[in-house]
């Protein structure tokens, strides 16, 4: 829509958010010898800043500054002629920015691949002139020839200024003069993909419980509407996404999938690869910015039809929106954890408000905030209960090792399952959540602990390559032959890790296949899809792995799930404990039976085999230990019956991170309203140091969200303003997910 400014290029303002932590927009002067008429909200635009360049992205027109006029300095030049972002797009990311308290101009930057934040085109674009109004000197005859050549053509190129003879020198005197302007056009129009028609590829007839679920969704009409899959362990979830995403891809609309990790669920894509043979964007961490700005132009201009994403892409701008899926909607991949920490799962739903479209949450384990919206109704609930086609869910078993010493970590009961189910031709998941050969070396004499010099965390000990490495910071030690107290050499470790685990079985298996499935095995190209591919051919093997393996994956040969050590979740610090050690347990169990005709089994070993939390995880099923869970929180008011908002505050000084979150504490209690907000804090970070740095932690929950975003908005201007001595440090977290 034409503004009535835009005519009036002299009166013009221009509002710009620039890249750098500051909560505020800065007033521009147009460009000069540019064409204002196509500026608009979500364009890049080059702007001074002191003695530097920026990126920045034009959010606002006026024609009044607070600054006057005379002060104003005119931005350097607009890099896109169409806006980066559509304005619902555009939208959600103010939004955000506003409900993370996070600087807008930061949140534009995080949202965007690596080359167009430095600048780079997003389309082709091709410069052209036209002619502006003004008087010629009478003697430039010169001159008035190219302009009555760009007159008569409209707007010309620079390929036509050198074929009609002219040179560029003297349509830049004619832009000195004022009498041409410059402007960027896209080169080609923007393409759309042939809507799906049903094609070749197998679709399997859905199963009662997935076509209810399609057409509880159906029914609820067009627009906005968000609705939870609540469906078991492979119990057709990713069918019922694809059914829901035919309609849109029908009508030439796309499809936008978010999931945990791409690396980890290569078979995911597949399924969508095959399934609709439509071009496909997958946008990853393994992209080169190059590959990455294709796939987000790809995204922009509608020519993908289906994109792929982790959480980032929550931000993947789309031509033609028509629905977004989080698949695994519980994972904590979806919050970012640093920065603009932003949840993607909670942006999808605000972005397909915003979009007015469809959004769909999908989980075995729903967190019990999606779980608890689906209950009172805010979200369509959609249940499968069942496993799809023939395969039944595993049965789960405590196993009690209490009073058992176990050198290798399995009990003669563990090993003897494992054989039978190699013996019947069969792969067994060995779950750990643990890396590395041992979590702590100690001195049997004296009993020192090997610590990290710059966390507080124990040093976990690796026996591939043998090194001690801090799992926090990254640091990484020669094993001391003597324990640096007592100076004997009577070294040993406690726990278990993956590589410990893997010797040990290795051992009593000599003739199986083991691999081991974590971080350091899968460091490395294509390492990960060669394990995959390995466990994929179905051959009798020993998978053991830590949370990688628990992520969606449909492995038909796995019938024995054994979680080795279940204790480690009950006694979290965190609020969340319990319900992550559901989820964790309760996708590891997900993986076993999974094959037609192979009914599985899982096995739990505990030395608290008595804990109330552990048996109701294993006796009822994830929805019935959610209702507990969410009965739990209520009786606690914690989310989701209140919101949180954490200040962290890390210091190399531990005194000076206390003390400023002393400070803001004594803010929000001065501010109106704080009255309802219930603090905790200042207190240490349940890890107190991590990379020298000390952590310091104040938290807010209220009962009410708007109250608690009036607090932080008049805290954090305050805070602004507070010295931050030392290097430190301060960030706000708006319903964190990890209280770490
Ligand atoms: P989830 O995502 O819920 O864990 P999947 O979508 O991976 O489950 O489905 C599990 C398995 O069941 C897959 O092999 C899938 O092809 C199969 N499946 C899904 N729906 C049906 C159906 N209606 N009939 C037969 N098999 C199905
Ligand atoms: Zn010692
Ligand atoms: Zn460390």
């Amino acid at each position: 829509m034409p503004d009535k400014e835009d005519s009036n290029h002299g009166d013009l303002i221009l509002r710009v958010a620039v890249p750098l932590p500051l909560r505020r927009l800065f007033d521009y002067l147009p460009p000069a010898g540019e064409q204002v008429t196509g500026f608009r909200p979500g364009c890049r635009i080059k702007a001074p800043f002191g003695s530097r360049t920026l990126i920045g992205y034009l959010l606002a027109k006026g024609n009044h500054s607070e600054i006057s006029r005379g002060q104003l300095r005119p931005a350097l030049g607009m890099i896109d002629s169409r806006p980066l972002f559509s304005p619902a797009l555009l939208e959600l990311l103010q939004w955000s920015a506003d409900y993370y308290h996070h600087p807008v101009g930061e949140a534009l930057a995080a949202a965007v691949p690596a080359l167009l934040r430095r600048g780079a085109p997003l389309y082709d674009e091709v410069t052209v002139w036209s002619a502006a109004a003004g008087s010629l000197p009478g003697r430039a005859r010169r001159q008035r020839q190219l302009l009555e050549f760009i007159i008569q053509k409209g707007s010309i190129t620079r390929s036509e200024l050198d074929e009609a003879g002219f040179s560029l020198e003297l349509l830049r005197q004619l832009a000195r003069n004022g009498l041409v302007r410059k402007e960027s056009r896209i080169a080609q129009a923007a393409p759309g993909f042939r809507p799906w028609r049903p094609g070749s590829a197998a679709r399997p007839p859905l199963n009662a419980e997935q076509a209810a679920a399609v057409e509880k969704f159906r029914a609820a009409g067009t627009g906005f509407r968000c609705a939870l899959v609540n469906g078991v362990t492979g119990s057709g979830k990713t069918e019922v996404y694809m059914r829901l995403m035919e309609e849109e891809l029908a009508a030439g609309r796309q499809c936008l999938v978010l999931v945990p990790e791409i690396g980890l669920t290569p078979q995911t894509i597949d399924r969508f690869r095959q399934r609709f043979s439509l071009p496909l964007a997958v946008i990853h961490s393994g992209l080169s910015d190059r590959e990455r700005l294709q796939a987000w132009r790809q995204a922009a201009e509608g020519s993908a039809a289906i994109l792929i994403g982790t959480r980032s892409g929550v931000f993947t701008p789309m031509a033609r929106p028509g629905l977004i899926i989080v698949d695994e909607e519980h994972d904590a991949s979806f919050k970012q954890q640093e920065g603009f920490r932003y949840s993607a799962r909670d942006l999808a739903v605000m972005r397909a408000r915003k979009e007015n479209i469809g959004v769909v949450l999908g989980s075995a384990t729903p967190s019990l905030e999606s779980f608890y919206n689906a209950e009172s109704g805010r979200f369509l609930r959609l249940d499968l209960p069942y496993r799809a086609g023939d395969s039944v869910p595993a049965r789960l078993q405590p196993l009690d090792i209490a009073n058992q010493h176990l050198p290798g970590g399995l009990s003669e009961l563990a090993l003897m399952k494992i054989g039978q189910h190699l013996e019947a031709g069969n792969q067994t998941l060995v779950f750990i959540n643990r890396r590395g050969f041992a979590p702590i070396l100690n001195c049997l004499l004296c009993g020192w602990t090997a610590q990290c010099g710059n966390c507080s965390a124990y040093l976990t000990v690796h026996a591939q390559p043998p090194r001690q490495r801090c799992h926090h910071c990254g640091s990484s030690l020669a094993i001391p032959e003597r324990c640096p107290v007592c100076r004997q050499a009577d070294l040993g470790t406690s726990g278990l890790g993956t590589q410990q685990i893997e010797t040990h079985l290795q051992k009593e298996f000599p003739a199986t296949p083991v691999l081991r499935i974590d971080r350091d095995s899968t460091r490395g190209k294509d390492k990960f899809r060669k394990l995959l591919a390995a466990v994929i051919r179905g051959e009798p093997a020993i998978l053991i792995g830590t949370q990688m393996l628990a992520k969606g994956h449909h492995f038909p040969g796995i019938t024995l799930a054994l979680i080795v050590d279940a204790d480690s979740g009950l006694f979290s610090p965190d609020f969340r404990g319990q319900e992550q050690m559901a989820q964790l347990i309760t996708q590891v169990a997900g993986r076993a039976g999974r094959g037609s005709g192979r009914p599985g089994e899982v096995l739990v070993q505990t030395r608290r085999a008595e804990h109330e939390t552990l048996q109701h995880i294993i006796g009822s099923t994830y929805s019935e230990f959610a209702r507990h869970l969410l009965a739990e929180r209520q009786a606690a008011g914690m989310p989701p019956y209140s919101y949180l908002c954490l200040v962290r505050a890390e210091s190399r000084d531990r005194i000076a991170a206390l003390a400023f979150l002393r400070r803001a504490r004594q803010g929000i209690e001065a501010v109106r309203g704080a009255q309802q907000i219930h603090l905790t804090g200042p207190l240490p970070a349940p890890m107190e140091k991590r990379q020298s740095r000390y952590r310091m932690h104040l938290l807010l929950r209220g009962q009410s969200r708007p109250k608690l975003h009036a607090v932080l908005d008049s805290l954090l201007p305050q805070l602004d303003e507070l010295p931050a001595p030392g290097g430190l440090r301060w960030q706000v977290d708006v319903d964190p997910v990890d209280l770490l």
